[in-house]
């Protein structure tokens, strides 16, 4: 019964809209007023709109207010459909400060409060899989990859100077693969990247320290200079693999996703690398929403080869797959122009 929820209104593809709480006490706050439906009035602090404010339509807004919690009861019934065999993916969207990494993992810290739908979902996974242990048993694995200028590498390569690992990590991690994976078609093992390293994992515990390992490689292959991580995508992918007391074998994915920053560069302000970065971004995002939109108008032919993300994600999108956008925005004046694209992306692909 939990699984029809999700079936509802359109299908395998949700859109909701995450409004993170205003840093700048005085500022004007944009937004003007969230329907129980839905929708959402974004008032135009400049009045070039007729009637001062323009109205965008989700399939849930959840406010300032809304907690981790809140966020993610929304998001269970998604997440449980994983241990029944369907593939599902989550994406963060929204501009670089907009809230997407605090809703997929929360505050930085490593504390475990706040936590967010990375880990409650694991747990989440866990406790299911301990819950039907007489009936089915269950191997759960991760890999965690990120994809930068349309290359994908590999977050949690190992470390060759640290043989303790991955469960004692030193914070003096080499990144040692530069290496573009290649994304194949699913063989026998249903991996598209079979290059990247697949890590069994038996609890949120171990899963949290793979995380910080993937985010202590993904800081080490930035520079103080040029912190990329806002300008690559993130990509964590659960793998559950189960088999009932009969041999029959159900196969799934949980992919979730943390967007490079959707901010629109000025091209007269940023040359050579920075314009490169934000061109692939610009591309691999609206690759994103040209796949989605086509699989909630049930176009027969699908763009999935466009980007690396939308081809590496192709079984998970569409079909029987699920799909959950959450499309950050900021509340603050000063966002207006970014929080009107974010909010017409998202609302094109819903
Ligand atoms: P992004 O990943 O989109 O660049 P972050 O998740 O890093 O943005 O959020 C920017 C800042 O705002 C962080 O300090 C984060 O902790 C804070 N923040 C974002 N969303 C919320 C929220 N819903 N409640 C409280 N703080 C938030
Ligand atoms: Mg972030």
């Amino acid at each position: 019964k939990l699984y029809n929820m999700v079936q509802d209104l359109k299908g395998n593809i949700r859109v909701y809209c995450r409004i993170r709480p205003s840093f700048q006490a005085e500022s004007s706050n944009i937004v003007d007023f969230i329907g129980e439906d839905g929708s959402l009035f974004i008032l135009d602090p400049s009045k070039t709109l007729k009637d001062g404010r323009k109205l965008f339509q989700f399939n849930r807004v959840f406010g300032p207010t809304a907690d981790q919690d809140e966020v993610y009861k929304d998001t269970q019934p998604l997440i449980r459909s994983v241990m029944d065999g369907y593939n599902v993916c989550i994406f963060a969207y929204g501009q670089t400060g907009s809230g997407k990494t605090h809703t997929m993992s929360g505050p930085s810290g490593g504390t475990f409060k706040d936590m967010g739908i990375n880990y409650l979902a694991l747990t989440d996974l866990f406790q299911m899989s301990n819950e039907r242990n007489d009936i089915i048993n269950y191997d759960i694995y991760v890999q965690m990859v990120e994809i930068y200028n349309e290359q994908v590498r590999d977050l949690l390569a190992e470390d060759k100077t640290d043989n303790k690992y991955p469960f004692h990590i030193h914070y003096s991690i080499h990144f040692h693969t530069s290496v573009d994976l290649n994304i194949c078609n699913c063989n026998d093992d249903g991996l598209r990247l079979p290059d990247a390293k697949l890590r069994p994992v038996n609890s949120t515990a171990d899963v949290m320290t793979l995380m910080k390992l993937g985010e202590v490689n993904r800081a080490v292959s930035s520079t103080a200079m040029n912190n990329r991580s806002s300008r690559s995508h993130s990509v964590l992918t659960v793998h559950v693999h189960g088999k009932d007391t009969s041999g029959n074998s159900i196969r799934s994915c949980l992919h979730l996703v943390d967007l490079a920053g959707s901010e629109r560069v000025d091209k007269s302000e940023v040359t050579g690398e920075r314009l490169k970065e934000a061109q692939f971004i610009n591309k691999s995002l609206s690759c994103l929403g040209d796949v989605i939109t086509a699989l909630a108008q049930k176009n027969s032919h699908i763009p999935y080869r466009n980007s690396k993300l939308t081809l590496l994600l192709q079984d998970s999108l569409g079909g029987h797959a699920k799909t959950l956008m959450f499309a950050h925005v900021s509340p603050e004046a000063d966002s207006f122009g970014e929080t009107v694209s974010t909010l017409k992306f998202a609302q094109r692909v819903s």
